[in-house]
């Protein structure tokens, strides 16, 4: 039977490119979607851009933009990506939707009316300064369960804890740094501590095959409640006050839907967009009782996807996912991991700019993958040895041993029976496919791609035993030599079957060159036979280990020579830590009356108190462009006093003697993590 599958990935935040992270998830998606395609199956893969809540409200407030126009800004960047990656959507939405819209209300009016929902007054925090209730993400502080800093305030990405930001420690507004104050309002919550949900999702989660096993411990820890109580399945708060952009909730005026609330349901909402635009009964492919949902997930969502999103579904009536597949992050050379918020590192857009061949990354990245919840680290030296010695030097290499004889002097013909010594070796390779497609279902690329290896070794051994450049000087072994090269190109076109799902565009190219329609895996059963092959043509160059360092190499600075100031003459270390120099906030930043020159800024160097520095770079910076930043001071500074107050420190900031040649002046920013008061040694 055909299987029917739904298949998505994580819904991007639509207040940003895409970094790394994105590509290797879409990668492992897209290699099991094209590899489900081969096999026969009805596959839909779709996703969409996340585009609600307060940091999209934000960030387009920002630039001057309505959030609609500002997430179709970020959805027009998006095709670039998908095509230079060759990430195979079907549909790609927003979750701005007129489906979105009504199947978020329709979900809840569901839940709502399984008495699911409940309204509680709650307290919540506020920037007073702002005068805005603060999204989740726009507090911070030290996580309430592992005391991780640095923290947002709705999870912990240190130890993956979800919990609401007025349980973080020493909370602060990463909008303008003031420390948020609790005001109250009234809150819509769905009742994930309802015992039907506790006890559908203690069932729906142990369903063998349907979560992975590291995953499964994690959410015992999130089912268990400790001695007095505490912990277990706790209420989900789903609304948020206006301001916000977002849908309305039904009947309530003035709150909306908490963005995580109907970014999922946006899967849906593509899906359907999707079925809409092509003629398809979305209703019906969803009752189906045969239609596998699956969604690709990346660790640090793992709780909504696998408590609140089954569990949303299951009391609204429909379907519940079949699977979630949950991936680690991806580090560079062991460097810090990718997540969401904070790519950086391989910038995917450099690498296709650079010229790099989207397939040597998706045949590095599946090489890495497997099914489990682990971090992926991208090696460049890994990287370089992998696509060269293995794709080129074992895979192509047999295609460009082998081509040149058949078309020079068979015109391209390949004999109908290559007798015994080659159809053992054919055999051997069809035999390994059972294996092959298991390890491409079970998502175990890693596997997968060594075993293909395994039998492209096979290959260039039989090719070294019949050395074809030595029958091709022979008198009288011509038949010998186009059954030895067929051998090797009928060897090539199962080795590209397998490889298909991982090389899609190099596979179409090798289609073209063996004259063949688009290959699916029970090709592999079949000999090409009486056959013609067209000319090979090179298929895949080497890496170059120097694009590497072009694409870390960091962003080429503006050319400019600076002014030629000498170097001060040499210190002793005692000298310079006389200098107390320290991490500080930017609380607040105002213009000073009377002055053009002057910011009066309001500094947190995590002394407990706050600091009033006069700062000479009015000319450079609008207050509002300081305001939460981070910088550095000199903390030990005599006090000086000045016209309009006293100056009780230093902010550091770059300029060039020359000022005509080179203007401006640049306030220095510490890289991310660093927090008020720690010191610059
Ligand atoms: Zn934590």
């Amino acid at each position: 039977m055909t299987r029917k599958l739904f298949v998505t990935t994580a819904l991007p935040y639509a207040n940003a490119n895409f970094h790394i992270g994105h590509i290797m998830e879409y990668t492992q998606a897209d290699i099991w979607v094209r590899f489900q395609r081969m096999m026969g199956s009805e596959v839909h893969f779709v996703c969409a851009d996340d585009a609600h809540g307060a940091p999209i409200m934000i960030s387009a407030e920002k630039a001057g933009k309505t959030p609609q126009e500002f997430v179709a800004g970020i959805a027009a960047g998006r095709k670039q990506y998908l095509d230079g990656f060759h990430i195979s959507f079907d549909n790609w939405s927003s979750t701005d939707s007129a489906e979105n819209h009504a199947l978020s209300k329709e979900i809840y009016k569901s839940l709502r009316a399984n008495e699911l929902i409940s309204v509680k007054t709650i307290e919540q925090f506020f920037d007073p300064q702002k005068s805005m209730f603060l999204p989740d993400r726009f507090i911070k502080g030290e996580c309430p369960k592992c005391g991780a800093k640095d923290q947002y305030g709705d999870s912990c990405e240190v130890c993956g804890a979800v919990y609401s930001p007025t349980e973080l420690h020493n909370p602060f507004s990463v909008l303008t740094g003031a420390t948020p104050v609790l005001k109250s309002s009234e809150h819509y919550f769905f009742r994930l501590s309802d015992p039907r949900c506790v006890e559908f999702l203690e069932q729906w989660t142990q369903t063998p095959g349907r979560l992975q096993g590291e995953v499964l411990n994690k959410i015992k820890e999130w089912f268990t409640k400790d001695e007095d109580g505490n912990g277990g399945l706790g209420d989900w708060d789903i609304s948020r006050d206006a301001p916000y952009f977002g849908i309305e909730i039904p009947d309530a005026p003035g709150k909306y839907f908490y963005v995580w609330l109907d970014a999922p349901i946006g899967y849906l909402a593509s899906l359907k967009n999707y079925f809409e635009k092509s003629g398809r009964d979305f209703d019906a492919f969803m009752a189906d009782e045969n239609t596998e949902q699956v969604h690709f997930i990346g660790k640090d969502i793992t709780y909504f996807h696998t408590l609140f999103w089954p569990a949303m579904l299951q009391f609204s009536g429909r379907k519940t996912p079949n699977h979630v597949f949950v991936h680690g992050f991806l580090t560079i050379n062991g460097g810090e991991k990718m997540s969401k918020s904070r790519g950086t590192g391989l910038d995917p857009l450099k690498y296709l700019s650079l010229g790099m061949n989207a397939e040597w990354l998706r045949y590095y990245l599946a090489a890495k993958l497997n099914s489990k919840v682990e971090d992926v680290d991208f090696n460049p030296d890994d990287f370089v040895a992998r696509v060269n010695s293995d794709l080129v030097g074992k895979y192509i290499n047999i295609a460009s041993r082998a081509a040149g004889f058949l078309s020079k002097r068979f015109g391209g013909q390949l004999s109908a029976d290559v007798g015994v010594e080659g159809n053992t070796l054919l055999d051997a390779l069809r035999a390994h496919k059972g294996q092959i497609l298991e390890l491409y279902e079970t998502r175990e690329f890693g596997k997968a791609l060594r075993e293909i290896m395994l039998l492209a070794d096979r290959v260039n051994e039989y090719v070294d035993q019949n050395k074809p450049w030595e029958l091709a000087k022979l008198e009288g072994k011509g038949q010998v030599l186009q059954d030895v090269c067929t051998v090797c190109i009928e060897a090539f076109r199962l080795l590209s079957i397998y490889l298909k799902p991982v090389l899609p565009a190099l596979v179409a190219q090798v289609e073209n060159f063996l004259q063949v329609a688009p290959m699916r895996f029970d090709d592999a059963d079949r000999v090409l036979g009486d056959h013609r092959i067209g000319v090979y043509e090179h298929l895949m160059q080497r890496v170059d280990p120097k694009l590497l360092e072009a694409l870390f190499e960091p962003p080429a600075a503006p050319k400019v020579v600076p002014g030629g100031e000498d170097i001060a003459p040499e210190i002793k270390i005692d000298d310079f830590t006389k200098v107390d120099l320290r991490v500080a906030r930017i609380v607040k930043a105002e213009l000073v009356e009377g002055s053009d020159k002057l910011l009066r800024l309001t500094l947190d160097a995590g002394e407990g108190r706050l600091r009033n520095v006069f700062s000479g770079i009015r000319s450079a910076y609008k207050p509002e462009q300081l305001e939460g930043k981070l910088t550095v001071m000199v903390a030990n500074l005599a006090p000086r006093k000045m016209k309009f107050g006293v100056s009780e420190g230093m902010v550091l900031a770059a300029s060039d003697a020359d000022e005509k040649t080179h203007p401006g002046v640049f306030v220095l920013e510490p890289f991310p993590g660093a927090v008020p008061g720690m010191r610059i040694r």
